[in-house]
């Protein structure tokens, strides 16, 4: 008997919150993809089929699809990973994260740095008000306005859930950089190619 049971958030079949096939599917030959302020950018595919239906439904809060995640980005951290690297996040704005009643990069961000045994903490928020008609436009090229909330660590691996212009990973290494940060990494579990 099975009680609570999960559906593969990529193709709707019951069994794991991501079936080994839609992962599989998801993971598709990564062209190398630069941000001109991060260090080093991985995500884990293309923002399309499977794993663009796992994004949105992490984006409408399925916390399991996110540890999935968590698990496959904290395992290939922890053989690679420097010992000062602190694990953070692009913050949702605040619009966002009341729709959804949680910032999934924020939750994202936590697990990644559970599994992979590394700190995590808060660096930036989002400019109050920032998030109005007109402006997500603005926000696409740009990324949104952002104010550092503490000092940076040396190192810093910033998660979000999806790429789409790079914008907001620019912009969040950007002002960890001009905090004092001198590598900034990116992590998405998507990108738009
Ligand atoms: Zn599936």
């Amino acid at each position: 008997m099975q009680l609570f049971q999960r559906n593969c958030a990529g193709c709707g079949l019951p069994g794991e919150p991501i079936c080994d096939r839609c992962l599989e599917a998801a993971k598709t030959p990564l062209p190398s993809r630069g941000f001109e302020q991060l260090d080093s950018y991985n995500y884990l595919g293309a923002y399309e089929f499977e794993l663009k239906a796992c994004v949105l439904s992490a984006k409408s809060g399925n916390r399991a699809v996110l540890r999935k995640f968590a698990t496959l980005a904290g395992e290939q951290i922890a053989q690679s990973v420097s010992e000062t690297l602190v694990v953070s996040w692009v913050p949702a704005s605040s619009r966002g994260k009341k729709q959804r009643g949680f910032d999934q990069s924020r939750y994202l961000a936590e697990q990644i740095a559970k599994k992979a045994n590394l700190p995590v903490r808060q660096f930036l928020r989002r400019v109050a008000g920032e998030a109005q008609n007109g402006k997500d436009r603005i926000h696409r090229l740009h990324g949104p306005q952002l104010k550092v909330v503490r000092a940076p660590p040396p190192e810093i691996l910033l998660v979000d859930d999806v790429a789409t212009t790079g914008a907001s990973l620019n912009a969040a290494a950007e002002s960890l950089r001009r905090a004092g940060a001198n590598r900034v990494h990116g992590l998405t579990i998507a990108c738009v190619l």
